[in-house]
């Protein structure tokens, strides 16, 4: 099985970077469910990613899991577990980006702004310029926001080498829960690859993220 599709996106990526239109818009024709070149990506749902457009993904081509963060979340890898078990795929990207809003909050602070905590509110309300609307009420769901670990910085704030490193630690955390989940195999002829990239939205260019390495500091 060839492994190399994800370095055949990275080029595309430095081609869309330098302004060269690299998706092709128009209705491909009839194609098989299993994605062509047997890739899953997992980004962020932030507006300035267009996935297809970024990486000159093919229609036809791969899965894309998108959620707020690109978090390697319970519902990601049951995603991916279909992805590559029925669906032939076996090499997966993560794809997180520079100025992402999940460096700007923790869980505790938007929990605490939806349950109605005055304090959270205000703080949440300054940091986006949208007054924060409480609900004054508790939830059993989500269990989680998945906020990236470490201290929190103004929304859309641009890349500096704290926020890097921290975009870094969680692309590590997705990409560790991905190769130690029991139901994806690593090995063997059914092996599946496990990269990880930040895209800086301010140049459109993907960097990769080394693996493994520190996962995260509350610090
Ligand atoms: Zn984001």
């Amino acid at each position: 099985m060839n492994h190399s599709n994800t370095d055949r996106y990275v080029g595309n990526n430095r081609q869309y970077a330098r302004g060269q239109s690299v998706h092709q818009p128009t209705y491909p024709g009839k194609q098989p469910i299993q994605p062509a070149q047997h890739v899953a990506v997992v980004a962020c749902m932030d507006a300035r990613l267009d996935v297809e457009d970024l990486l000159g993904l093919q229609t036809g081509d791969a899965h894309i899991i998108r959620n707020a963060g690109g978090v390697v979340t319970d519902d990601a890898i049951r995603c991916l577990i279909i992805s590559h078990h029925l669906l032939n795929t076996n090499e997966i990207m993560l794809i997180h980006h520079t100025r992402c809003g999940m460096l700007a909050f923790t869980d505790d602070l938007l929990k605490a702004g939806l349950e109605g905590d005055p304090a959270a509110e205000q703080l949440l309300g300054q940091a986006t310029g949208r007054a924060f609307k409480s609900s004054g009420t508790c939830a059993a769901t989500p269990a989680a926001f998945h906020a990236f670990r470490g201290p929190i910085e103004p929304l859309d704030a641009p890349r500096n080498a704290q926020n890097i490193e921290r975009l870094a630690w969680d692309v590590r955390r997705g990409m560790s829960a991905i190769l130690n989940h029991p139901w994806i195999p690593t090995t063997g002829p059914d092996a599946v690859t496990v990269r990880g990239f930040i895209y800086d939205v301010d140049t459109g260019t993907l960097e990769e993220v080394s693996y493994p390495g520190p996962m995260g500091s509350i610090r």
